[in-house]
């Protein structure tokens, strides 16, 4: 059953070959075998997700199921879910119950989804490995002795285990993209105000997108159409209608141009890498897309901008947890500078400490200019490289990430983590689009190529990502152990 396409299953409970409730259930057995490997869920919903399932089977009974009713899903632990704990992957908020569900999970519920459990995230979803969570590290279940990638890492660690169909997650500088390369899925990030954020930890407010993590881009389609659309309560959401992004998966891709950025296959790139996002290419130019060299000439500043703006936008956002208003407060203050101070040292891990004192510094008014200003003035030059190659073609093609999936502790130095994140963080400062599938492995870990698309192109990214694996078979690939 967990090798079945949401489309396949939705149909099997149409059918009645399948109750809801059974469904649910094969999805609970599977996380409580599996997860003790991986550690992917913070929280199990189990009590819920029974009586949600049948409430599913009661609107399929009636008629009035949607193409996603029935359908066992999770949320990353950053998303609010009424009367269900809210972590962000922090201790500050580990006693946090929300009173109210984020855009994206009521939307989900009233599709009829069934909510299994909150995934594990890094601390605040600042991380590309997931080893920054309060809750401990995720293990990627193509070799549990790696990461699963970040900050999404237990969302995509449980798509790949196939211990649901879809999860969500929260990209801000590469964290649905980059840990779907690194566990084999699929992952898109939508245009910036595609997805409503409330009810989101903001993470860095200008850069945040929520979008989805699924084995297939057929699959991404159905969930990422039942997010998207504007949202009064999110100021910058955008009121655009939503294309029905599954009825345009098979058109062709005939004529279609795809650029392929020279900064972005250097003599630096790791061969095997390059050789598969490349072979990706032809797999494309043989459907009848035409291949073009392309240049994002300012592409390599990408981290140091997102690394000042990021942190800026973080400060600000973390300066709500204070221990007076929601999560984890110190015992017996002495005063409120002692509450502030101690909530905080105990509360936040020692990532999101370095990046709000980062983002205090480039904030304040002797270096705003120096810096945070300077930064923003450098990310319009990164949205015009992208608008000028997209005068040329029509989407870009290039690695989601520059390494296959690293083992744990590694990457202990900050800046060789951040420069995990080089082909992630530019899509976010220019607000565009992007999914990573599955086009190979490198020593039996998954390799990810990313398509690049203009705002609000999300259809044409997940009809190429569907075409693409229609020629492939790389993600129906199951790793060993979860199969
Ligand atoms: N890895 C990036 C960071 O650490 C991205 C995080 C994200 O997208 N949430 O900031």
């Amino acid at each position: 059953m967990h090798k079945k396409t949401i489309a396949e299953l939705a149909n099997d409970l149409k059918n009645k070959k399948i109750s809801a409730v059974e469904l649910t259930q094969h999805f609970i057995d599977r996380i409580k075998k599996l997860d003790t490997k991986l550690n992917a869920f913070i929280t199990l919903a189990e009590e819920k997700a029974l009586k949600d399932a049948k409430r599913a089977d009661e609107m399929i009974g009636n008629g009035k199921a949607t193409a996603l009713t029935g359908i066992p899903i999770a949320h990353k632990d950053l998303f609010c879910t009424q009367n269900i704990k809210t972590t962000a992957g922090s201790k500050i908020l580990s006693n946090f119950i929300p009173p109210y569900d984020a855009t994206v999970v009521k939307k989900l519920d009233q599709a009829g989804t069934i909510l299994l459990g909150k995934t594990n995230c890094d601390e605040f979803a600042m991380g590309s490995s997931n080893k920054t969570s309060f809750y401990g590290r995720v293990n990627n279940p193509w070799d549990v002795n790696t990461v699963p990638g970040g900050s999404s890492g237990g969302s995509a660690a449980a798509v790949a285990a196939r211990m649901l169909k879809g999860a969500t997650g929260t990209d801000t500088g590469g964290s649905i993209r980059q840990p779907a390369a690194l566990s084999g899925i699929t992952g898109i990030k939508p245009t910036y105000g595609r997805v409503s954020r409330y009810g989101i930890v903001a993470l860095g407010s200008s850069l945040d997108q929520a979008g989805i993590l699924t084995p297939t881009a057929e699959d991404a389609a159905l969930l990422l159409e039942a997010i998207s659309g504007f949202d009064e309560k999110d100021s910058t959401s955008v009121d655009q209608p939503v294309p029905h992004y599954y009825a345009h998966l098979n058109d062709s891709v005939k004529g279609l141009r795809i650029g392929l950025p020279k900064e972005c296959f250097t003599k630096d790139l790791d061969a095997e890498i390059a050789n598969s996002v490349y072979q990706g290419a032809k797999v494309l130019e043989k459907l009848g897309a035409t291949l073009h060299d392309i240049s994002l000439p300012r592409s390599q500043l990408g981290i140091p901008i997102y690394y000042v703006i990021m942190p800026a936008e973080c400060s600000s956002n973390l300066a709500r947890y204070d221990g007076v208003r929601f999560g984890y407060r110190c015992e017996n203050p002495k005063d409120l500078n002692d509450l502030y101070e101690r909530t905080r040292s105990e509360g936040f891990g020692d990532e999101v400490k370095h990046r709000i004192m980062i983002g205090t510094y480039v904030l304040s008014a002797s270096y705003y200019d120096a810096y945070y200003k300077k930064a923003q003035q450098l990310r319009r030059l990164i949205y015009d490289d992208y608008q000028n190659a997209f005068k040329e073609v029509d989407i870009i093609l290039y690695p989601t990430s520059p390494s296959v999936a690293f083992k744990h502790g590694e990457k202990e130095n900050r800046i060789s983590m951040y420069l995990a994140d080089i082909f992630t963080v530019t899509l976010n400062l220019a607000g565009l689009p992007g999914i990573s599938i599955p086009s190979g492995f490198k020593n039996g870990l998954p390799i990810g190529l990313q398509l690049i698309g203009n705002h609000f192109e999300e259809t044409k990214l997940l009809n190429v990502a569907h075409q693409y694996q229609k020629a492939t078979d790389w993600h129906t690939q199951i790793p060993k152990g979860f199969e």
